[in-house]
């Protein structure tokens, strides 16, 4: 066992365990240790809805980067909606109606209209499913992932392999000085580890109904957005507000969210509340994927994901593992 290396994760939300799952899979011989504060449902991972709808302007170090995270990410998961496994782990298709009054830039996609099966312009008929007056709509399948799901059987997958979990804070990077590697994957947290300036937290607000007759997801004006769920709960959302830290729920957020779906689906009006959430988005234009040596250590930063972070946790960990494992091939061959 000591001559293997010893590699840290900080971070158990959807960017962390992916990390953690992909370097496994890729090195066989390696202590993987996941270090977090906060595990399952107290991530931000876990508020989100996990739909694979990127908004066009997420963005890599490049458009051709950008697009390989997407593409990537999308393979990964369609490859996963194809197993057994896909219920457990979260993973599910979903059709899903974009529609707008005013604008029809925002029922377009340039990042994945030639990517999921079907994207295409709604019909006449189809805009009368949108509310009254409107005037654009787009029809896509796309697939969406529960953390719910995703986050815990992940876990447990990565422990019988060998990773161990361990529950605390990390202050600095200086108190993983014993640790061969360290992937950063905080999501917000990583504004203080790094003080990253650039990373900025979009406060997202959602409420959890219950509304199983709810089998497709539907998008309208002002953040609008509903979407089901495995279980019969359906997500509605949302709020977008820059630069705020506040994680309270607030009840006007939530009023002006129930009306504006009950605007786009009437027949939420008897949907039950299961849940109200609050998270902050993890906002950094670009997402940051890189190595650091930090006195020393060699730390590959995976974090910054934003509203998209579910969906393009596997594309990015793709590189953010290919980069740790060139970076530990860099000096310590002999050890792996
Ligand atoms: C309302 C809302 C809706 C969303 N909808 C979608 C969607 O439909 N599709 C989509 O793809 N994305 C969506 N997102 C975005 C998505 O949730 C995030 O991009 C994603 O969860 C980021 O994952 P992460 O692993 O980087 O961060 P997190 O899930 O926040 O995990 C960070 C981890 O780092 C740990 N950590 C942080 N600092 C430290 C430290 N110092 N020491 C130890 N541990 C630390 C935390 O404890 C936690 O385990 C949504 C977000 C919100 C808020």
């Amino acid at each position: 066992m000591s001559n293997q290396p010893n590699i840290a994760v900080v971070g158990a939300g959807v960017v962390g365990l992916t990390v953690a799952k992909l370097l496994q899979e890729q090195l066989n011989n390696c202590n993987i240790t996941v270090i977090a504060d906060k595990y399952n449902n107290e991530t931000t991972s876990h508020v989100a809805a996990g739909i694979f709808r990127p908004g066009t302007s997420f963005k890599g170090p490049t458009d051709e980067i950008t697009k390989r995270w997407i593409d990537r990410s999308w393979n990964y998961w369609d490859d996963i909606l194809k197993t057994s496994e896909a219920p457990q782990l979260g993973v599910m298709s979903l059709s899903t109606y974009i529609f707008s009054k005013q604008n029809p830039h925002v029922t377009k996609n340039h990042l994945i209209e030639d990517l999921v099966p079907i994207y295409r312009a709604a019909s006449e008929a189809e805009l009368t499913l949108g509310p009254q007056g409107t005037k654009y709509g787009a029809f896509f399948s796309t697939l969406k992932v529960e953390c719910e799901s995703y986050l815990p059987y992940t876990a447990n997958k990565i422990v019988e392999k060998g990773a161990k979990l361990v529950n605390g804070k990390v202050e600095s990077f200086a108190s993983l000085s014993n640790f061969d590697l360290v992937f950063n994957c905080a999501g917000m947290g990583a504004k203080y580890l790094c003080n990253d300036h650039d990373l900025v937290p979009i406060r997202g607000q959602v409420i959890k109904v219950r509304a199983p007759w709810v089998k497709m997801a539907f998008y309208g004006d002002y953040d609008t957005y509903i979407i089901p769920g495995m279980n019969g709960t359906v997500t509605l959302g949302g709020v977008r507000q820059y630069d705020s830290y506040n994680l309270d729920y607030c009840k006007h957020d939530a009023a002006a969210i129930r009306e504006r779906c009950c605007e786009l689906l009437p027949n939420l009006k008897t949907a039950e509340v299961v849940s109200n959430m609050v998270g902050l988005r993890p906002h950094r234009k670009p997402v940051r994927v890189e190595p650091e040596v930090i006195n020393g250590l060699k730390v590959v930063h995976c974090y910054g994901h934003g509203g998209y972070g579910v969906m393009t946790a596997p594309g990015t960990a793709m590189d953010a593992v290919d980069i740790g494992v060139n970076f530990l091939r860099s000096n310590i061959r002999s050890k792996m």
